[in-house]
Formats: C-alpha cells, structure tokens, sequence
C-alpha cells in the first residue's frame, strides 16, 4: 500500500525518494477523499453552477452565458472543475454529475426568461463520458421537456479531444443534437491536432477560440494572424466566434481588430453565482 511505501522511505532517510513520495501519497489521499465525497456532494445538494456572461464589445450586449460547475464543499470551500471533474470522470460519477448540470442549467434559463430576462442561449460544457453515453440526447430532450426550455436557447460545448477516435459517431450525435435545434459549439478551439478537419465534418454552429491564442495576443503578430484567420474562415463557413480568456482591455482591441464579435473573459467578468449574475446581468436595476 501507499502507506506501507511510505513508511519504509521514511525509514531509509530524507532523500528525494522520500520527497516524491510524500507528494505522491499526499495526491493520493486527496483523490481518495474526493472519491469518497463526491457522491455526497450530488445528494446533499453541494453543486452548484456559476455563470460567466459573453459579451458583444460593440456595444456591451450580453449575447450568451456559460454554465460552469462549483462544489461548495463543506470543509473546503468553492471547489473549481479541475479538483473534481477528473475524478468524476474516471469514476463515472461524471454522468449523474453532467445530468444534473443539464437540468439545472436549462430550468435557471428558463426561469430568467419567464422573469422576463434576457432570450440568449445558455451553453453547458459536455464530458467525454457523457458525449460517449447512448443516452444522451434522452438526457438532453428531458433536461429540456421537464422545464420548458426551447432548444434555441440550449448550447452544448464540446472540445476537439472528444472527437479524435471516432469522427463518424461523434458526426451522427451532433447531428441529431443539432437537429433539435440545440447549438454545437467547439471549445478550446485550436487546440486539437485537426481542427481544421473538426470545422469541415462536424455541424458546429460556434466556435470558441482557446484562450491561449489570446493570452499574449496584443504582441503576439502570429497569434494575431491566426485569429484573423479563424474569425474570417468561420464568417464563410456561417459559424459563430467566441474568444475565451479576455482579461485586459489591450487584449479586448487586439481581438475586436481581428473583427471576433463576441468575449468572455475576466475583462468583463468573472463567472458568477446566480444571485450575482442576475443583479449584475439579467436584471440590473
Ligand atoms: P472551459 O469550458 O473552457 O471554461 C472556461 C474556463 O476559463 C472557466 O474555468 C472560466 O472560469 C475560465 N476563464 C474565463 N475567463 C477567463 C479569463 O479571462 N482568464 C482566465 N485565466 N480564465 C478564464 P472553470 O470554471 O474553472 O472551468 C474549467 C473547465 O472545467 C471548463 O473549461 C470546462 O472544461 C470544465 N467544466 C466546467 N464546468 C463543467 C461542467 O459542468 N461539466 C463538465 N464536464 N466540465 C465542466
Ligand atoms: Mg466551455
Ligand atoms: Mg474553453
Ligand atoms: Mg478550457
């Protein structure tokens, strides 16, 4: 056991061995916590969505909203995706997880909007396991049927990743997704092996530019030329174009200059509670 590897490093002395392992272990017990926790976290009610606002710069128009994760944690406090979302997967606790984020999503956008907000589309990020599951786009068409929500204002983001082993699958679902009248949006856009071929195969009606081409993109002339490009291509191609990751107002010229209409980014805001987005966003008084 990990204990027992412990204990016989500690033994042999303090050398980087020991070090590593420490580390090791102490990565291991938090994963092993985690997967004892999560399942409770469902049950108790500890997740949670926060919402980040996209925006059209033009004119300061909110154009969208993505839904992102939170575990308000008893011990820990706000839990980020990455401290749990991994574990999720691997677990498969990622299905119940991704269901319920489905359903909550939908059912707080159509609240806001028979509250008489905003009609803009609410995107929910899609896993690998759950893009893989036969089930669902039953999943999706009860997410939207047990709220009322049209389909015009659901979004799903999907990452290049997920599509590598099996294009011809990954082509049918969205399809049949996209058939509903629900958006496809590619996230982390550029960051795959084949993007190009991703864009040429799939029925994505948007597509999110990966906040790394953004990050040093005021001095960067290459990565001004490759969101020139993508923003031109998808103009031809009818998709839409969101840049990810805008956080300073340099960053927001640069972006406009290469005629992106769309950003979200902590230049704007950062995402927010529901309490907050809506006294900031929805409903501002
Ligand atoms: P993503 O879908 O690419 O979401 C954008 C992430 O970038 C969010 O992190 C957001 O807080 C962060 N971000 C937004 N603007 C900025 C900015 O200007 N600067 C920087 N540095 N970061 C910015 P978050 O909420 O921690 O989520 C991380 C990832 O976790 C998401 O990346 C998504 O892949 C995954 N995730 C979040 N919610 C869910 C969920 O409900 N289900 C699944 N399967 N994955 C989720
Ligand atoms: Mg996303
Ligand atoms: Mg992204
Ligand atoms: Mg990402």
């Amino acid at each position: 056991s990990v204990d027992a590897a412990l204990r016989e490093a500690k033994k042999k002395g303090r050398n980087s061995y020991f070090f590593y392992n420490e580390e090791l272990h102490r990565w291991l017990l938090n994963k092993i916590r985690i997967e004892n926790e999560l399942p409770g976290a469902l049950a108790n009610d500890q997740l949670e969505l926060f919402y980040q606002p996209q925006i059209r710069p033009e004119d300061g128009l909110l154009v969208g909203v993505e839904a992102l994760v939170r575990w308000r944690h008893p011990k820990n406090g706000l839990m980020l995706p990455k401290q749990f979302i991994p574990v999720a997967e691997e677990t498969g606790l990622i299905g119940e997880i991704g269901t319920w984020v489905l359903k909550e999503a939908c059912s707080r956008m159509e609240a806001w909007q028979s509250a008489g907000g905003p009609k803009i589309p609410i995107s929910v990020n899609l896993s690998f396991r759950q893009f893989r599951d036969s089930r669902l786009v039953t999943f999706i068409k009860n997410a939207l049927d047990s709220c009322g929500l049209s389909p015009q204002y659901l979004n799903l983001e999907i990452t290049e990743s997920m599509m590598a082993d099996d294009m011809e699958h990954s082509r049918n679902v969205l399809g049949e997704i996209r058939n509903l009248g629900i958006g496809i949006s590619l996230d982390d856009f550029g960051t795959g092996y084949s993007s190009l071929s991703y864009l040429r195969n799939l029925p994505i009606n948007r597509l999110k530019i990966d906040r790394s081409f953004i990050s040093d993109i005021e001095k960067n002339k290459r990565d001004q030329a490759i969101v020139a490009a993508i923003v031109t291509m998808a103009e031809n191609l009818w998709i839409e174009v969101i840049a990810e990751g805008i956080e300073t107002k340099e960053q927001l010229a640069t972006v406009e200059n290469c005629r992106c209409r769309a950003i979200q980014g902590y230049y704007y805001s950062r995402p927010l509670s529901e309490a907050e987005f809506k006294r900031k966003y929805l409903f501002p008084s």
